[in-house]
């Protein structure tokens, strides 16, 4: 299995694949199209039933099972790779049977992959790790969980019907832009319990994500000459913009200096010049009171940078994202405990893990498809350092049947 499941993920990722915020289309990007078309292509020859590439980009898929009165499951991965970093002509490198010690990047010799920026690689030893070759990312988030689904699909429809129900598998695309299932047709999907295949090391299931809201800063400035402003009253809405951003209490609540539980207010884009700018933020916290208190702080500060400059005009416009998962899973914690039940089955001490993100999952779950996430095995994600260990994408390939399994044994919610 090992092999296919390389070559698998080896030709995904060299497919460019990244999202683009600043796009209105679904899927964003034009890539996005190749790799579903290629995966619709792929499912077809695998023998999957029922493949469909929908008009807005998604790949669904039926795995058929031999036990009718099974919950249905249906597995989701994206197959969009994150803006962040270039994403473009990726050179996956694959280093086999990783024997320890700093791996270095032919087009980059100033990085280093070891222990420090990557624990995890401690526990590599022995195993087929690919990277990217230090130009861009690798794109294992998520064409890692992109590769172990597929096998899925190929290991379940290649014996006879295994001991499990039918099985929905759903590629989606966006999800880095945080339109990964905005134009998904849950009624199409036909689920009962979900899981999005996009977690890291072995073990790990995550049933907790921040909540999520998205602030754009508006500021309006007045323009002159700049060798009258003085006189004739130059505002200038980027300075104004630099202002509000080193008025962030950032010692408590930006991502750089927060961890654990800890929320933050990031800005993510600064645009503009002295007649107008624009800011975006994004505003995280597991509750929601820690939530609101964000959405205080940084109107606060937009009144306070308002109040000290008449001339111009600040505003803020805050918008819902998508909110913890926790709130319903706690509710019904059995797509939980069974997840534990097949990572244990493998030999793997579950390791529960609030993800300081969102997952498509967070979205599925608040309408009403409970979709906690499972290891893929990829690490050091969105930027030239991401790795990733074959043996790990197979572990969450046998831990994705034996769940299956498990929910066939089961009686239907
Ligand atoms: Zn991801």
């Amino acid at each position: 299995m090992a092999d296919t499941l390389l070559s698998r993920f080896l030709r995904y990722v060299q497919i460019d694949t990244q999202s683009d915020e600043r796009s209105n289309t679904c899927p964003s990007t034009e890539n996005q199209w190749v790799l579903q078309r290629l995966l619709k292509s792929e499912l077809e020859t695998l023998g999957a039933a029922n493949v469909r590439l929908t008009d807005a980009g998604y790949v669904i898929a039926t795995i058929p099972g031999s036990r009718p009165k099974a919950p249905r499951l249906a597995f989701f991965a994206h197959v969009d790779t994150a803006p962040d970093f270039c994403g473009t002509n990726v050179k996956p490198v694959v280093h086999r049977n990783y024997q320890g010690g700093p791996i270095k990047f032919a087009d980059n010799p100033r990085l280093v992959l070891d222990e420090t920026v990557a624990p995890e690689l401690l526990k590599a030893r022995g195993k087929d790790i690919v990277t990217a070759s230090g130009a861009t990312l690798l794109g294992a988030d998520d064409k890692a969980g992109v590769a172990v689904l597929m096998t899925l699909a190929e290991l379940l429809l290649k014996g006879r019907r295994g001991k499990h129900g039918d099985i929905r598998l759903c590629f989606t695309p966006d999800e880095e832009i945080g339109r990964g299932v905005e134009k998904l047709d849950l009624r199409e999907l036909d689920a009962d319990v979900a899981y999005t295949l996009d977690g890291g090391a072995p073990g790990e299931i995550c049933w907790e994500t921040f909540s999520g809201d998205a602030a754009l800063v508006e500021i309006e400035g007045v323009s002159t000459h700049p060798g009258e402003a003085g006189t004739k009253g130059m505002v200038s809405a980027l300075h104004l913009a630099a202002k509000l951003l080193c008025a962030l209490p950032r010692e408590k609540c930006a991502p750089e200096s927060t961890t654990g539980r800890q929320g933050f207010i990031h800005p993510t884009r600064v645009e503009g010049g002295v007649e107008r700018a624009i800011i975006k933020f994004i505003l995280r916290d597991f509750d929601l009171d820690g939530l609101e208190q964000k959405r205080v702080i940084l109107k606060g500060l937009c009144r306070g940078l308002q109040a000290g400059t008449p001339g111009a005009r600040v505003t803020c416009k805050i918008r819902k994202q998508y909110r913890n998962m926790a709130y319903w899973l706690k509710k019904d914690m059995r797509p939980v405990e069974r997840a534990r039940e097949a990572i244990r089955a493998m030999g793997l001490e579950p390791n529960d893990h609030p993800i300081r993100g969102g997952t498509d999952g967070s979205r599925l779950t608040e309408n009403g498809l409970p979709t906690p996430n499972l290891f893929t095995g990829m690490h050091n994600i969105h930027g030239p350092l991401e790795w990733v260990a074959v043996q790990d994408m197979e572990l969450a390939v046998k831990t994705c049947a034996k769940l299956a399994e498990i929910w066939a044994q089961k009686p239907r919610r």
